[in-house]
């Protein structure tokens, strides 16, 4: 394994870590205790344009081929240009995203970009619809965003639950039902809806659309309350006789032929699911690392300032600490290089995931008893990061789902 870091990511770490400690972290805290997500049109995303993010993965053009290559030998994201002697796309995510959720996680699901919805368009979608859904994304007139809806009232963890219909109509798809928990949703341009057209067939009967803002039927945006990570929004939504045309079903009509729920049946929906999952599995559990180092940074210094670091079961238990924080790293940095390196990721991905939100939750625990009654007076950052980590071991499947999948993997069993 290679996690050689190069200048210029280094730099864009700086870069991060500038942003993060002067805008990041004080607009976060700002939005948990307004208890709302950042407004859209707050000047800070397009702060974020002119500094070139908020942007697509996708290199669009001819560079879309190389993308589509690497993808079908691996079915991990793209790896682009950037091989060799430096971090490739995965790794950089990784680490990216680890640096951000240090300074703020809420606030770094709300930059603009594709967000969740991109791995779906990358991994399934034909040259045609990446460039449509895309392109806008390259280099962006305004923040915008994309959002990703796979979760349900009645369907979370068991996805192969999901009850919204899709039927066929001309030249058209009828979508009808409810979403819930869809990061961005209600700001985004477009979303990836996932449906069943069969729900007899389970896994095999899913099939992902773009559906657009503005198509009719789509609608009753509600923002969800929720306990922490108040800088973005989680929303539900409702799909009604929601009329979305052919050419946004992802991948197109051919990728899930063969749909009778016979043996070899393609299950090209669900897969496309799964492939997401591999690229952003690592990203949450790196984030989760990010929010426990900073309750570690948090422990430690109040253990310097108030010399609880004479007392060896507070040393211990910063030590276990970061420990635990330095596994889960290597953990989703080692299912990040696999990704890059065009390796099957499955287990590592769920490994970094199913680690380090624990050993995250650990560090903010360890902080709020530390910091007794400073801590849970309720103004203080351990606080804050103690309420918003529980949501990393829940988003992209739970620490049980993935125990599930490591050890199906073990026995041999396929996936679900
Ligand atoms: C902050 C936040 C953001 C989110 N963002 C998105 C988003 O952008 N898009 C989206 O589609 N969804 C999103 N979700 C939804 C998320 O993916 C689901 O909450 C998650 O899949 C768990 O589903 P559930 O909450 O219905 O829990 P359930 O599936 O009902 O699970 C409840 C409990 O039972 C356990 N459990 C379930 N099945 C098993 C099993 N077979 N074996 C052992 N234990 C089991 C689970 O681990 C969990 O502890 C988000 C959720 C949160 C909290």
């Amino acid at each position: 394994m290679n996690f050689k870091i190069d200048d210029e990511l280094r730099k864009r770490l700086a870069g991060i870590r500038e942003l993060g400690r002067t805008q990041i972290r004080p607009l976060g805290l700002e939005a948990d205790r307004a208890g709302k997500p950042v407004d859209p049109d707050h000047p800070f995303y397009a702060l974020l344009l002119k500094l070139g993010l908020g942007r697509t993965r996708w290199l669009g053009g001819e560079l879309d081929a190389e993308q589509d290559a690497t993808r079908s030998r691996v079915g991990s994201p793209p790896s682009g240009g950037e091989r060799g002697h430096k971090a490739g796309p995965s790794l950089t995510g990784v680490l990216l995203s680890e640096e951000l959720a240090y300074w703020d996680r809420g606030v770094a699901v709300s930059f603009p970009g594709p967000g969740l919805g991109e791995p779906p368009v990358l991994s399934m979608g034909t040259p045609e619809q990446k460039e449509r859904f895309l392109a806008r994304f390259r280099e962006p007139d305004r923040p915008r965003w994309g959002s990703f809806a796979m979760t349900e009232p009645g369907a979370g963890s068991d996805v192969a639950a999901i009850r919204t219909s899709c039927k066929r109509d001309g030249d058209h798809w009828i979508l009808d039902g409810d979403k819930s928990f869809a990061a961005n949703a209600s700001r985004a341009d477009w979303i990836v809806v996932w449906a069943t057209a069969d729900t007899s067939l389970g896994r095999a009967g899913h099939r992902a659309f773009v559906v657009e803002r503005d198509t009719p039927g789509l609608g009753d945006f509600k923002i969800e309350k929720k306990m922490g990570l108040k800088a973005y929004e989680s929303t539900s939504f409702t799909l009604r006789h929601c009329r979305v045309p052919a050419s946004h079903l992802l991948g197109g009509e051919a990728t899930y032929s063969n749909q009778d729920g016979s043996r070899g049946a393609k299950r090209a929906g669900f897969k496309g699911a799964l492939q997401s999952f591999n690229a952003t599995r690592p990203m949450i559990g790196a984030m989760a690392v990010g929010i426990g180092r900073a309750a570690l940074d948090e422990a430690a210094a109040f253990a310097r300032e108030h010399d609880l670091g004479s007392d060896p079961r507070v040393r211990d238990r910063l030590e276990r600490t970061r420990r635990k924080l330095r596994v889960a790293r290597l953990l989703c940095w080692r299912a990040a290089w696999l990704a890059d390196q065009q390796q099957p990721n499955i287990v590592e991905a769920s490994m970094a995931k199913a680690h380090a939100p624990a050993a995250a939750l650990d560090a903010t625990l360890l902080g709020m008893e530390l910091l007794g009654e400073v801590g849970a007076r309720g103004d203080h950052l351990i606080e804050k990061l103690f309420r918003d980590v529980k949501a990393m071991d829940i988003v992209e499947g739970t620490g049980q789902i993935q125990h599930i999948v490591i050890a199906r993997q073990l026995v041999g069993l396929p996936r679900e």
